[in-house]
């Protein structure tokens, strides 16, 4: 073996076991196909792709098609194999070595670890026990770290919270550096950053087929911004990095925006279902504007919980190890039938363990 540069060494990777089960709700994908028309159109252009050639190196349909969905303008676009090499190729851009990067913890894992990766160093700010982000908070780490980059994840992942646009604002006042808002789950919260988008300040918005438009086996997402910025991103990513295939599916994907709110609007109605029929149990849930719940069990340990649930075959995502999220977990809002499985196996687990905490 020969050692990874220095920096690397501590680096421990993204972790996210993919467990066989019945119900699968740890990973934020959307539990309906995309639809069966989709499929179609996808299928019968496939057909028609000459193989042999490269791929449009600047995606030109697809940005396009991002941009007219939005009202703006195709050069305020830059498409990525999902929003993480979206987040990659900016922080290459604008990060990297001798550089700082600002986040607010607990959110997004593969903020900082991209940003390590690329050679910054990560400031880390902290929230609140509710997991709001103090404005005094703000400002100290803005002003002590002068980051280069700072991210705002909203809808937070993995607490669910939306960021007031004032925070947004704040961040915008107090920093010199490149905003990012990811919002790879906005759809599923009342508010987006999008109308603060403006060619003279350093605001960007990512956003990802993943979630909402399911299509996580695609692998695509985009970010918005001014077109300065979007040109300097063009220079740094790969030549060809997306593939003539996912240009043609995200593309096709928006001509189903009907079908893709009545999806949305199908999973915010069951989290207000599962997050007042946690709330009836004694669990703590985190309000949420995302298509997941952030919940912590008062009568067991989280950890107990989640290995009960999965000896029911249902598997969420465990936090209860991570820091500042001790004892909580994070549920994915699935199909009715998903969600209703998953309440049973959460109200069995406590009757059955809860019953070893009673005096
Ligand atoms: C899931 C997720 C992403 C990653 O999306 P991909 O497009 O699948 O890479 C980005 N940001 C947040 C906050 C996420 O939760």
């Amino acid at each position: 073996m020969i050692p990874v540069r220095d920096d690397l060494r501590a680096l421990e990777g993204y972790h996210s076991p993919q467990v066989d089960v019945r119900v699968r709700l740890n990973t934020n994908e959307s539990p309906l196909a995309p639809p069966t028309a989709w499929r179609d159109a996808l299928a019968a252009e496939m057909s028609r792709v000459e193989w042999h050639r490269y791929p449009d190196r600047q995606a030109i349909g697809l940005r396009q098609a991002i941009a007219d969905f939005h009202g703006v303008s195709a050069d305020m676009v830059f498409a990525a194999n999902g929003s993480n090499e979206v987040l990659q190729t900016i922080l290459l851009t604008y990060a990297g070595a001798g550089r700082s990067v600002a986040t607010f913890e607990p959110t997004y894992q593969m903020h900082a670890q991209i940003a390590r990766v690329v050679g910054s160093t990560v400031v880390a700010g902290e929230r609140d026990a509710d997991f709001s982000i103090d404005p005094a908070e703000m400002q100290r780490v803005v002003e002590s770290a002068r980051p280069h980059v700072t991210f705002l994840t909203s809808p937070n992942n993995p607490t669910g919270l939306v960021e007031p646009a004032e925070r947004i604002e704040q961040l915008l006042q107090l920093s010199s550096g490149l905003v990012v808002a990811d919002e790879a789950y906005a759809q599923f919260a009342n508010w987006s950053a999008l109308s603060m988008l403006d060619e003279q300040r350093p605001l960007v918005i990512t956003r990802t087929f993943s979630k909402t438009w399911s299509m996580a086996g695609v692998r695509l997402g985009y970010v918005i911004g001014p077109t300065w910025f979007i040109g300097e991103l063009d220079k740094v990513v790969l030549p060809y990095h997306l593939d003539t295939a996912k240009q043609i599916a995200g593309r096709l994907a928006l001509r189903f925006v009907d079908e893709m709110d009545d999806r949305v609007r199908l999973i915010v109605a069951e989290r207000e279902r599962l997050s007042a029929a946690l709330s009836e149990m004694p669990i703590d849930v985190t309000p949420s504007g995302a298509n997941f719940v952030l919940f912590r069990p008062r009568v067991v340990s989280g950890r107990a919980l989640w290995q009960g649930l999965l000896d029911r075959s249902v598997l969420v995502r465990d936090c209860s190890g991570w820091p500042r999220l001790a004892d909580c977990l994070r549920v994915t809002i699935g199909t009715p039938d998903e969600n209703e499985a998953f309440l049973t196996a959460v109200a069995d687990v406590l009757a059955e363990q809860g019953d070893h905490h009673e005096p």
